[in-house]
């Protein structure tokens, strides 16, 4: 089962969610609970050495 990587465009989070072959949808993000500005990664996240792949991929410097 391949895990993909998302990030909310809504709050810049990160997450990776298993998904089915058969699922077409967003998944929501965890954070803010929105899936409507969802978008898959293209392992852009875990390409950043040594950062962890969870939550610290803000490459806008994130939101205050
Ligand atoms: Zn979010």
């Amino acid at each position: 089962m391949p895990i993909y990587e998302f990030q909310c465009k809504t709050c810049q989070f990160c997450f990776e969610e298993i998904i089915p072959a058969s699922r077409e949808d967003m998944p929501p993000c965890p954070r803010c609970g929105s899936s409507e500005n969802v978008v898959r990664l293209v392992s852009a996240c875990a390409s950043q050495p040594g950062r962890k792949t969870e939550s610290t991929c803000t490459p806008r410097g994130g939101f205050s």
